[in-house]
C-alpha cells in the first residue's frame, strides 16, 4: 500500500515537471495601455501600482509629469485600471486587447527547432540551436571568420560569437545582441548584419567588412532566449533563481553605478540588478573578454542591440552629466538616424540614454564607455515605435527591413566616426 502511494506521488511529480515544460505562460486578454502622465499625483499612483501588484507589467517606470508609459494589464485587473484611470483623470488609450493573439499569430513565423542551418533565413524567427548551427555553418564557408566561445551561461549553455578579421591592424567593432531575451529582433538583425558583412556586394558594406574587424555575439543571454520559446514569450532576464523568483536583468548587472536609478534590488522585478556587480555568469564572461581584449583587439566601438522604441542612444544612462565627447556622439548618432530614415522612411531618435528614454544603471554600454574607455558606444532600440502595439513581438516580415535599417546606420555611423578621427591611431599603427 505504502509503496503504491509512493508510485503515485512519483508519477505526479513527473507529470507536473513535464507539464511545466510543455505549458508556457499565457497572456489571454492581457491589455496594453498607453498612458499620458500629466500630474505628480498620477506619477505617484502609478509608482504605487507598480510596487504593489505584479498583475501590471510596466514597460519603463512612472517618473514625472509629461511622460508616456505603456503598461500591460492582466484581465482580472481591467475593471480596477478602468476605475483608476477615471478617478485620477489619467489619459490612456488601449493599444491592444489581447496579448495572446499576437503571440499565437507569431507561432507560424517560427522555424521548428530542428531546422537545418542551410534553411536559416530572415523571413522567420529561429531557435537558439538553429542560430548556433548557422554560425558554425558560416565558419566552414568563410576562412576569415573565427568562433569565440565566451564561456557558459547559468544553465551551462555556451555563449557563442564570431570574429571577422580581415586585417589584424583594423579597429574592432563589438556587437552585443540578445541580452534581453524577448527582444527577438535583436539576434535576427545581428545575424543579418553578419551575413551582409560576409557576403554583400555593396561597396559600402564591403568597406565596412574590410576596414574594421567585427566581433558579433547574436545571443548573449542564451538561457533567457530559449525560455522565451519554451516558457514565457515575454521573459527579459536570464534564468538564475533568487529566492522564490528568478532572473537577473543582465543589462543592469554591469559595474556602472550598479543598482542605481532604473534598476531594482527585488528579484521578482523585470529590471532586477542581480546579487552584486557582475554576479551573473553571462555578464562575467562578457566583462572578462572585453577587459582582456579591448587593447589587444583595439575595440573602439560597441553596439548593444535592443528593441523597441526606435532609438540610437549613447552614455550616460545613470547620470545627467554629459560625456566628454558628447558633441561627437550626437553627430555620429544623427548620421545613424538619417541613414535609417533614408532606408525605409522609419523615424528613429538619437541622444544620450538618460535624456532619451529613462535612467538606467548597470548597463553594458555605460560600462564599456566608463570602465574600458571605448569612446563610441551606442544602444539601439530597434522597431517598433514607442507606442508600438506589438512591443517585442515584431512581425517576422519586419525582420529584413529593420535589419537593413540597422546596417545602414552602422555604415553611416562608422563613416562619421572615421571622419571624426576615432579610428585614426589604428591606421597610424598600421603604417608602422
Ligand atoms: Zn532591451
Amino acid at each position: 500500500m505504502e509503496s503504491s502511494r509512493w508510485v503515485l506521488v512519483v508519477a505526479l511529480v513527473i507529470a507536473i515537471a513535464t507539464v511545466a515544460n510543455a505549458d508556457p505562460a499565457r497572456y489571454d486578454h492581457f491589455r496594453l495601455y498607453r498612458l499620458l502622465i500629466q500630474t505628480q499625483e498620477q506619477v505617484e499612483m502609478l509608482q504605487q501600482l507598480e510596487e504593489q501588484s505584479d498583475s501590471y507589467a510596466f514597460m519603463g517606470h512612472a517618473r514625472q509629469p509629461n511622460q508616456n508609459l505603456t503598461i500591460m494589464v492582466a484581465p482580472h485587473k481591467i475593471a480596477e485600471i478602468t476605475e483608476l484611470l477615471s478617478r485620477y483623470e489619467l489619459q490612456g488609450t488601449i493599444l491592444l486587447y489581447n496579448m495572446q493573439n499576437l503571440i499565437d499569430r507569431e507561432q507560424s513565423t517560427i522555424k521548428p527547432k530542428n531546422t537545418p542551418p542551410e534553411e536559416f533565413n530572415w523571413h522567420f524567427y529561429h531557435h537558439l540551436d538553429t542560430i548556433n548551427a548557422w554560425l558554425r555553418l558560416q565558419l566552414t564557408r568563410h576562412s576569415d571568420l573565427e568562433l569565440i566561445e565566451l564561456g557558459a551561461s547559468y544553465e551551462n549553455q555556451s555563449l557563442y560569437g564570431v570574429k571577422l578579421a580581415k586585417n589584424p591592424a583594423n579597429s574592432a567593432i563589438f556587437v552585443e545582441c540578445g541580452i534581453h531575451a524577448r527582444e527577438w529582433i535583436s539576434p535576427a538583425s545581428c545575424t543579418f548584419v553578419l551575413n551582409e558583412l560576409l557576403t554583400s556586394d555593396r561597396a559600402d558594406v564591403r568597406q565596412l567588412a574590410d576596414s574594421f574587424n567585427w566581433i558579433i555575439f547574436p545571443v548573449v543571454n542564451p538561457d533567457g532566449y530559449r525560455y522565451t520559446f519554451e516558457g514565457d514569450r515575454l521573459w527579459r532576464k536570464n534564468t538564475k533563481p533568487y529566492g522564490l523568483c528568478r532572473g537577473v536583468d543582465l543589462n543592469r548587472n554591469f559595474a556602472s553605478d550598479w543598482n542605481g536609478p532604473g534598476a531594482s534590488s527585488d528579484p521578482c522585478r523585470y529590471d532586477f540588478a542581480g546579487g552584486s556587480e557582475a554576479s551573473e555568469p553571462e555578464t562575467r564572461a562578457l566583462v572578462r573578454f572585453l577587459t582582456e581584449n579591448v587593447e589587444k583587439l583595439r575595440i573602439r566601438t560597441y553596439f548593444s542591440i535592443h528593441s523597441f522604441s526606435q532609438l540610437v542612444m549613447f552614455p550616460y544612462g545613470y547620470k545627467t552629466d554629459r560625456v566628454p565627447n558628447y558633441d561627437d556622439l550626437v553627430a555620429i548618432g544623427q548620421k545613424g538616424v538619417e541613414a535609417i530614415e533614408r532606408t525605409h522612411g522609419t523615424k528613429y531618435v538619437s541622444g544620450a540614454m538618460i535624456e532619451t528614454i529613462y535612467p538606467s544603471s548597470g548597463d553594458s554600454v555605460d560600462w564599456v564607455y566608463s570602465a574600458l574607455g571605448i569612446p563610441v558606444a551606442y544602444t539601439f532600440e530597434l522597431r517598433g515605435p514607442p507606442d508600438s502595439t506589438n512591443m517585442f513581438v515584431l512581425p517576422a516580415e519586419e525582420i529584413i527591413p529593420t535589419a537593413e535599417e540597422l546596417l545602414a546606420a552602422l555604415v553611416a555611423m562608422l563613416g562619421e566616426g572615421t571622419r571624426l578621427g576615432y579610428y585614426e591611431s589604428d591606421t597610424n599603427r598600421q603604417e608602422l
